[in-house]
């Protein structure tokens, strides 16, 4: 076997790590924001079914436009968008690099507010598209103000702006992304790049009351995209279903990068599925955000400093030694992320029992 410096690597990504939250088996794992309830059994009995229905037609590709998955997600979505307004890959990563792939590429740049997404450097050095770090405040949080300067300043291809914000769990407000599209008018009518912005609401459902969803301003907006997943409230991480809603002109230029019949047809018949009984899905993201709530209080409890959460997870710092925290964790069988910031770590609030195992065995861990 030979060395990958060995081999011809393209230089961007030379040096680079690949994703890698650890998979490791553990009793409790909460470390990579799923839903940590299983699929309830009308909605895996109705996957079964329309799994079995195409199985003797795998022969042939599948419906390359899935019409019937984008009419489905239209109609979940709701504000009034259409089927035209609608796409889906396997994952949102993969659409996320699909927007990649059409509007940025050598020579152009991506540019977004880290710490986020760990994907997001990784989908711009596959597509060989500069990645451009605005940074946030010290509190982690993302002004208007401070966004639109950045993208005056750096004049990038593409914004990604994750709402709510992974690793720390905290949505935008529609006035933030609002400015950030008026300041890529701006740098556009001054002879710059028309970005593209993209605004990531892969954990949308969970978020607190109050919070209005990026959907509500596509209107008029022909360069500003949502993305959405079925991996998180919808508790189906292992189909790989992601998808955005847009501008239609967005999905013709989607269309010319993906690849063809990108979606099976075991995909789309299972995420058709799913769609029929959106309600039994969604029955866990009220009880996900009272265990979400319970960890945040707690934490405040435990002298801990827990970021609000508009999602599935909680980010909190104030640990002397946020690894040795990890560890002791993972040694009482807790799996959460260590996101690599001093003294923080990232929990997903899983059932009540995970919940209770994650809240004792810190306890424990800090000798509260
Ligand atoms: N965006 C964010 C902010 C995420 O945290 C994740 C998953 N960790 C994704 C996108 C990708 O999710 P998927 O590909 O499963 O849809």
């Amino acid at each position: 076997m030979t060395d990958l410096d060995a081999l011809p690597l393209r230089e961007s990504l030379k040096g680079q790590s690949p994703y890698g939250a650890p998979q490791l088996d553990v009793t409790v794992a909460l470390n990579t924001n799923e839903n940590t309830h299983p699929v309830p059994p009308i909605v895996a009995d109705a996957i079964v079914q329309s799994v079995a229905r195409v199985a003797g037609g795998l022969n042939r590709y599948p419906d390359r436009e899935f019409v019937e998955l984008r009419e489905r997600l239209a109609d979940y979505l709701g504000h009034g968008l259409t089927p035209e307004h609608l796409w889906a890959a396997n994952g949102s990563n993969e659409v996320l690099q699909q927007i990649l792939q059409a509007f940025g590429g050598p020579g152009r740049s991506v540019l977004s507010f880290l710490p986020s997404y760990s994907m997001y450097p990784l989908l711009a050095s596959g597509t060989d598209t500069e990645f451009i770090d605005g940074g946030r405040a010290a509190d982690y949080t993302l002004s208007a103000e401070h966004a639109a300067a950045c993208i005056r300043g750096h004049r990038p291809n593409l914004v990604f702006l994750a709402s709510p914000n992974n690793p720390t769990g905290t949505a935008l407000s529609l006035d933030t992304i609002r400015a950030v599209y008026d300041a890529t008018e701006e740098v556009a009518a001054a002879g710059g790049p028309a970005a593209m912005v993209v605004v990531d609401e892969a954990y949308a459902e969970f978020a607190l009351a109050g919070t209005e969803p990026a959907l509500t301003l596509l209107d008029g907006r022909p360069r500003l995209v949502v993305t959405r997943t079925m991996s998180k409230a919808f508790a189906l991480a292992g189909v790989r279903l992601g998808y955005m809603a847009a501008d239609p002109a967005v999905c013709d230029a989607l269309r010319l990068v993906r690849l063809p019949y990108h979606l099976s047809a075991v995909n789309q018949a299972t995420a058709n599925a799913a769609l029929q009984h959106v309600d039994a899905l969604l029955e866990t993201v009220e009880e996900i955000k009272v265990q979400r709530d319970r960890i945040v209080d707690t934490l405040r409890d435990y002298g801990l400093t827990p970021a609000v959460s508009d999602s599935n997870f909680v980010f909190f710092g104030g640990l002397e030694d946020a690894h040795a925290v990890w560890q002791g964790l993972l040694e009482r069988g807790v799996l959460v992320r260590d996101v690599g910031i001093p003294h923080h770590l990232r929990v997903t609030a899983g059932t009540e029992e995970e919940t209770t195992a994650f809240l004792t065995a810190l306890a424990e861990v800090l000798g509260r």
